[in-house]
């Protein structure tokens, strides 16, 4: 039986939210699905309105200007949406792994893009630092995890211009000044709920500064005087988003699932870095305590740590294909129990070998 998901995604959530989204499915109001009733009926106007306002509080951004949208087409619609709304000459991308390029390549349609800086010529191991940020372009985008890499930004630019962040594999993980930025967007399957919401935060000035006319259903000032119900929204993904934001307030908030994710990555890097048989792929002072990337030193050991791994119940260790090796992905929702269940399999291969 699988017991212990270190899959990168989509999905990982608690049990006990689990079980709720799937009571919702069968008896949610009065006999009906969640499936079912009118998104426009009270009872689904509650969801929405208690899942942006809980995205609010749980990023302490409420009464700061902010709005939360719940949107469809994943974070790569916000690749493209991003600009829309805000590039009007030239923005400053930071290019850190294979979503900042492809948020890249996506602005490019609209726009000048200038990389303030990038790690891409060394595999994507390390995060720069020290680069400037032109005071006169429209913004600066950045991603704070990058999910296939293993690496994370650990300190924000003061950014002169307005701060996008692409928060996707690392949102509601760890305390961060979300104040800082103006437009935060993440895909919900990795932190939050099942693939098909995307959350949205956006700083309300900084709209409306662009020429364009933008298509309605990119355009955030349709969607948020809509109260993020323009069109049909991704009703179920929405509700699922929002027990797990129930759930983690619950826990403490942010705080307290930091100090969980903390232990976790402290425990999974220090076998990486005490057991001669692994190598970590990123620099160690830019990793991410939500994906840890690794490789064994002797490939002929595979096999063997393969089938080990897979009998200890441990699912989705294996790396990216761009990447090869393992990653371990630990989002919230995987607990403490199953970092050390993968540990005790790495030490036990080393006793073996
Ligand atoms: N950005 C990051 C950091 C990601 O990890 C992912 C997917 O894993 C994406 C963007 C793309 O998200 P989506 O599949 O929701 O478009």
């Amino acid at each position: 039986m699988k017991k212990h998901n270190f899959s990168a995604g989509p999905c990982i959530l608690p049990k006990s939210v689990m079980e709720k989204a799937a009571q919702a499915v069968l008896n949610f109001d009065d006999g009906l699905s969640l499936l079912e009733i009118s998104h426009r009926s009270k009872p689904f106007v509650d969801v929405m309105e208690k899942a942006r306002s809980l995205a609010l509080e749980l990023l302490d951004l409420e009464g700061k200007g902010y709005k939360a949208l719940f949107l469809q087409g994943g974070a790569s619609t916000q690749f493209l949406m991003v600009a829309l709304n805000m590039l009007e000459k030239r923005a400053g991308y930071l290019n850190t792994g294979t979503w900042s390029d492809k948020a890249i390549k996506e602005a490019q349609i609209y726009d000048d893009i200038y990389e303030v800086a990038s790690s891409k010529s060394a595999g994507y191991n390390y995060i720069p630092k020290g680069y400037d940020i032109p005071e006169d372009y429209d913004y600066f985008h950045c991603t704070s995890n990058n999910t296939i890499f293993g690496t994370q930004i650990k300190e924000f630019p003061n950014s002169p211009i307005p701060m996008v962040c692409d928060m996707s594999s690392d949102i509601f993980s760890r305390q961060l000044d979300f104040s800082k930025f103006d437009i935060i967007y993440a895909g919900a399957q990795k932190n939050m709920g099942p693939a098909g919401a995307t959350l949205v935060v956006v700083k309300e000035d900084v709209l409306g500064k662009v020429s364009r006319k933008i298509p309605s259903m990119m355009d955030y000032k349709v969607h948020i005087n809509k109260g993020s119900m323009f069109n049909t929204p991704p009703v179920f993904a929405v509700y699922v988003s929002m027990l797990t934001m129930e759930w983690l307030k619950d826990l403490g908030g942010i705080k307290a699932i930091e100090e969980e994710n903390e232990k976790k990555a402290r425990l999974i890097y220090s076998e990486i870095d005490l057991n001669p048989l692994f190598k970590g792929y990123a620099v160690k002072e830019d990793r991410s305590i939500m994906n840890a990337t690794f490789t064994l030193e002797n490939e002929n050991l595979k096999e063997t740590f393969d089938a080990m791994w897979k009998e200890a119940g441990i699912n989705g260790l294996n790396g990216h294909r761009s990447v090869g090796g393992y990653r371990a992905s630990m989002y919230n929702a995987l607990t403490l129990d199953s970092v050390k269940a993968l540990v005790e399999v790495m030490s036990e291969l080393e006793r073996k070998a």
